[in-house]
């Protein structure tokens, strides 16, 4: 081959390589045409989702008691804004008919329900009650049902979870594990001071056939090297992905005796987090915390049309840090909700304009939003704080399930199936 032909093949071969990463990168986002203006992007993409797509979905948080079975010593529903009661039978036949009503306008076309507190299960008639209806009403209007709950775990016993999942269609449930039992039996204590650590493991034992648990860990300084060993503890016990267990930083609400000197700063739990991360590759875990932030096109639910927390009371709220603080509510099931500013603050929320400035906002959308309102300034995501460490996590995920895949097609070729 001359020198002409090789100096064209070299140019072909770089053009194409050129040509195709530019399209990966236009494709995916991160180069975008010159008139496009990505903040206006961004903006149309979050309203669509909000109020379009997402508004098919009608998301209830349904706080059934705001009573507790526990007193964890840092729990922010102590506040004494909150009263602590049960949802009765008037309040529940009013859920139905919000419900009935939403279902009705045929926009809808799937129904979430999470179970919420204080405690749901201290009022488990709440939830078999409701669910019976909301699942006779969906079934009426060819609506998707599913449930989740949030709970201590101190009542999800082996009937409580058969019958969530059997009757409710409950298929995920959320337990807090403060660590193992030196540390758990310190902070999450009955209210005469008494530790939870057995009583949660053999729930934990009895539900994991029924339901998909995922075990939230609080950390703190003090208590962060324990959720490390308590993943240790499931997976010597044989429980691999069930449950998952996740770490998640206190957070001050500055409400309670708790000492907040402890609190991790953002820096310091990313690091511990990403550690965490790396353990559970060494664990040979599969359902690893998700390592690499995605594209997003708003924060939370608390922003999308038919999103809604309902307290005891029937009170409607968008953010379940504010179950039970009247104020903060805009309406109720009964006579449907209000657009005053306590709902409409929330519709229209938008990343402060510190982060309008930020890298990360396609894949941040300015974070929370009840911390944003309540500090003026937003918080963020741990990851942002070690997210080149992040990337390297990311790929070294990618390359072991691409290398699990081909083994797994090997195996398949040697047995000839
Ligand atoms: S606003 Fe914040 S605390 Fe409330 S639901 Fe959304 S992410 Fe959670
Ligand atoms: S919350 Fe932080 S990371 Fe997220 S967009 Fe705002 S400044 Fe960026």
């Amino acid at each position: 081959m001359d020198c002409a032909r090789i100096w064209f093949a070299g140019y072909t071969i770089l053009n194409w390589l050129v040509n195709f990463r530019r399209g990966l990168l236009f494709n995916t986002g991160y180069i975008i045409p010159k008139k496009h203006i990505e903040h206006d992007i961004l903006r149309v993409r979050d309203l669509t989702q909000r109020f379009v797509t997402g508004g098919s979905m009608l998301s209830l948080t349904i706080a059934t008691s705001l009573n507790c079975n526990m007193a964890c010593t840092y729990c922010y529903e102590g506040r004494s804004a909150i009263k602590k009661k049960d949802m009765d039978d008037a309040v529940q036949a009013d859920v139905v008919d919000f419900v009935k009503k939403h279902l009705e306008n045929g926009n809808i076309k799937q129904f979430h329900v999470s179970w919420y507190g204080g405690e749901p299960l201290l009022n488990k008639d709440a939830i078999y009650n409701l669910s019976s209806e909301f699942k006779k009403l969906c079934s009426e209007k060819n609506v998707g049902y599913h449930a989740s709950i949030t709970t201590n775990g101190i009542l999800l016993d082996y009937e409580t979870a058969k019958r969530l999942k059997d009757d409710c269609a409950v298929t995920a449930a959320q337990v807090t594990v403060d660590g193992m039992p030196e540390h758990h039996d310190a902070r999450r204590i009955f209210l005469d001071g008494k530790g939870s650590f057995d009583i949660l493991v053999n729930n934990i034992e009895a539900s994991r056939e029924f339901l998909q648990i995922a075990v939230r860990v609080n950390v703190d300084k003090e208590n962060a090297s324990s959720a490390v060993e308590l993943k240790k503890y499931f997976a010597d016990k044989g429980w691999k992905d069930n449950p998952y267990v996740y770490p998640a930083p206190i957070r001050d609400y500055g409400n309670c005796n708790y000492n907040t000197s402890c609190i991790f700063s953002g820096n310091d739990f990313a690091r511990f987090e990403s550690k965490q991360i790396e353990e559970s590759y060494a664990l040979d875990e599969r359902n690893i915390m998700r390592v690499y932030p995605r594209r997003m096109d708003y924060f939370c639910g608390a922003q999308r049309l038919n999103n809604f927390v309902i307290d005891p009371e029937g009170l409607l709220y968008s953010c379940w840090n504010d179950v039970g603080i009247v104020d903060q509510s805009f309406g109720d099931v009964k006579n449907g909700y209000d657009l005053n500013e306590n709902y409409t603050k929330w519709l229209l929320s938008e990343p402060s304009p510190k982060c309008r400035e930020c890298q990360f906002l396609p894949v941040c959308q300015g974070g929370c939003p009840h911390d944003f309102f309540s500090r003026g300034e937003p918080t963020c995501l741990s990851w942002v704080h070690d997210y080149k460490n992040r990337l390297k996590l990311a790929y070294k995920d990618h390359i072991s399930k691409k290398n699990s895949e081909s083994s797994e097609v090997a195996a398949q070729c040697q047995c000839g199936a």
